[in-house]
């Protein structure tokens, strides 16, 4: 709710003040200011036992209540305590701004966060191939799916091939070569 529409609730269940400049109508005000009651201890504007949300305190209530559980359960913690009219749609949009909530469900696979182990490579070519496999790509006329990419550890040579064969016909060429 707007701060100045809240103060205005307030101040017309406290001392049956109108607000200079209503809303709407006199009636209209009234009705909706009924629907309301004041907390003496809190001293804050309640509707249905819950408090309710000014405008000025939503990202206080953002950063203590979101643990990118997603936009069910934030709106369930944030409904659960406060009266917030427009707040599902509010918690929505926040979350799909919040960057931590967009990665949840492609979390990084575990294996991948182990610490890098660098490999140890005597500094001459073609001492170490790696060799992988790309796709599946669109068959090609061959009949081909994937390509097959050898790449020399210390000169970063690539070669890459549709038929696997031809990289292991290069790659036994390279081991007798360099077995010399
Ligand atoms: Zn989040």
């Amino acid at each position: 709710m707007e701060d100045q529409l809240y103060v205005s609730y307030v101040n017309y269940l406290t001392h049956g003040v109108l607000p200079q400049r209503l809303p709407s109508t006199k009636s209209n005000f009234v009705s909706a200011a009924s629907k309301f009651s004041l907390d003496p201890e809190l001293g804050s504007l309640m509707r249905n036992g819950k408090q309710v949300l000014k405008t000025s305190e939503l990202d206080v209530v953002w950063r203590q209540l979101h643990s990118h559980s997603g936009t069910r359960k934030m709106w369930k913690r944030v409904n659960d305590r406060f009266y917030f009219r427009g707040g599902e749609r509010w918690v929505r949009e926040k979350t799909r701004s919040c960057v931590a909530c967009a990665h949840k469900n492609n979390s990084i696979w575990p294996a991948h966060i182990s610490p890098l182990r660098p490999i140890k490579c005597t500094p001459k070519p073609f001492w170490r191939i790696h060799l992988d496999l790309c796709g599946p790509f669109p068959k090609s006329k061959d009949g081909n799916a994937y390509v097959g990419i050898a790449v020399c550890g210390f000169l970063k040579y690539v070669e890459a091939k549709g038929n696997f064969i031809f990289i292991n016909i290069i790659y036994i060429i390279i081991i007798i070569l360099t077995s010399k």
